[in-house]
């Protein structure tokens, strides 16, 4: 099982069409089954309208999920998944500011790291205090599909990670690890952004009772001519607001494609199309060899 996961935080864009399209082409190259879950945990953020846009949009793309799920249908799965880990693992409260945080220095990739100020302060749990665990020294080696074998120590990344932060939510790394594992998801296919949450995610896994981690394919991110992340300008028309103007998805997912490198030239191609474009991937011919 494989996931596509948006945030319902905002439309989709092209950088969303990308990632949806390694997902959906990887996935079916290898015959995997492939979930779309919608990632709500940020209460503040999330949108109805926004997950109702991403359906029609993902549905108008030709992207059909074999189930779906949405986090806050089940919210109390995750509050008995944190309570479950308070028995292995050392949760506690912490009433730190991001401000706070800052002053107490950078961690490994120039990454926020918390220093563990509140470990040792027995602060009781109650509103606007987060919730962390002690996160151990210790490295994570894993082998990424496609950017090869990877080390990574999350306690110098990061820090004890948050579960929840300050405004009740939970959090990014939490709520997907507990998912991850919950919806027997064996291969995450995400953006590059993202490598660097893997080490603490496979960690996180393992304290919660998962016995072989997920494999890992961290696809590349939508360039600009000069090999920088495409800002905000790029990512300003919406899939809904071209799919309204009256454009082919064809032709949408080829530009995406070609954007990532996937394709040399844009040229229109359909979601049924994505697994042939993949199946010379080395990941996929691994995988598929076996
Ligand atoms: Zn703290």
């Amino acid at each position: 099982m494989t996931r596509f996961a948006p945030s319902p935080t905002g439309f989709l864009h092209l950088g969303h069409v990308a990632s949806a399209a390694f997902v959906f082409g990887i996935g079916r190259a290898i015959g995997a089954r492939i979930l779309l879950r919608i990632e709500d945990h940020d209460r503040g953020r999330s949108r109805a309208e926004f997950e109702d846009a991403a359906r029609r949009d993902l549905a108008w793309l030709g992207f059909e999920a074999d189930a779906t799920s949405r986090q806050s249908d089940d919210w109390g799965y995750y509050e008995a998944e944190l309570e479950r880990l308070g028995k292995t693992a050392h949760v506690y409260a912490c009433d730190c500011t991001r401000k706070r945080i800052q002053e107490g220095g950078g961690g490994d990739g120039g990454e926020l790291r918390y220093d563990g100020r509140c470990r040792a302060r027995h602060l009781p749990y109650a509103a606007g205090v987060g919730l962390r665990v002690v996160t151990p020294a210790g490295v994570q080696s894993f082998v990424d599909g496609r950017l090869g074998e990877l080390s990574q120590d999350p306690a110098r990344q990061c820090g004890d990670l948050l579960l929840k932060d300050r405004d009740g939510n939970y959090t990014y790394q939490f709520a997907v690890t507990a998912d991850d594992r919950r919806e027997g998801v064996n291969l995450v296919v995400r953006g590059q952004d993202l490598t660097a949450s893997t080490g603490r995610q496979i960690w996180l896994g393992q304290v919660l009772g998962r016995t072989e981690a997920a494999r890992f394919y961290h696809h590349p991110l939508i360039k600009d001519p000069s090999g920088q992340k495409l800002g905000k300008r790029f990512f300003s028309e919406s899939v809904a607001s071209r799919r309204e103007r009256g454009e082919r998805p064809e032709d949408l997912l080829g530009e995406a494609l070609e954007a990532v490198g996937v394709l040399a030239a844009v040229r229109p191609v359909t979601a049924r199309e994505l697994p042939a474009l993949f199946q010379d991937d080395p990941f996929v011919r691994e995988v598929t060899r076996g």
